[in-house]
């Protein structure tokens, strides 16, 4: 394993001669290229960071839940079995991160609830 100094030089010497880095950030429905800190590249590669997390402004299970529900914000509700309820949020498809996050944090709920 490199060190982070190896890393940001090895980062440094790519961009001298032309090279372009951009994190490839899951998204809802694909990837989208983004563009990361050198210093943030070196962490993210030495398992340092959550870069996905960081560029979105998401935390780590946000940004989980966000990809994984396409976009869509999860209910809120609790089931009679105790279970948090896997259903959608009506009319929450969300490409924006902090969109959703906005919204999500509103703890809405699914129509079955009352949503
Ligand atoms: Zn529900």
């Amino acid at each position: 394993m490199l060190t982070r100094e190896q890393l940001l030089e090895a980062i440094s010497s790519l961009q001298r001669v032309g090279v372009v880095l951009y994190f490839q950030c899951p998204y809802p429905s694909g990837t989208r290229p983004m563009h990361a800190t050198n210093e943030d590249l070196a962490a993210c590669a030495l398992g340092e960071l959550h870069l996905a997390s960081k560029l979105t402004g998401l935390s780590p299970d946000e940004f989980a839940s966000w990809v994984e529900k396409d976009g869509f914000v999860q209910c809120s509700a609790t089931t009679r079995e105790g279970h948090r309820c896997m259903k959608i949020v009506a009319h929450s498809r969300l490409d924006d991160p902090r969109a959703w996050k906005a919204l999500a944090d509103t703890k809405p709920y699914c129509p079955t609830h009352g949503g």
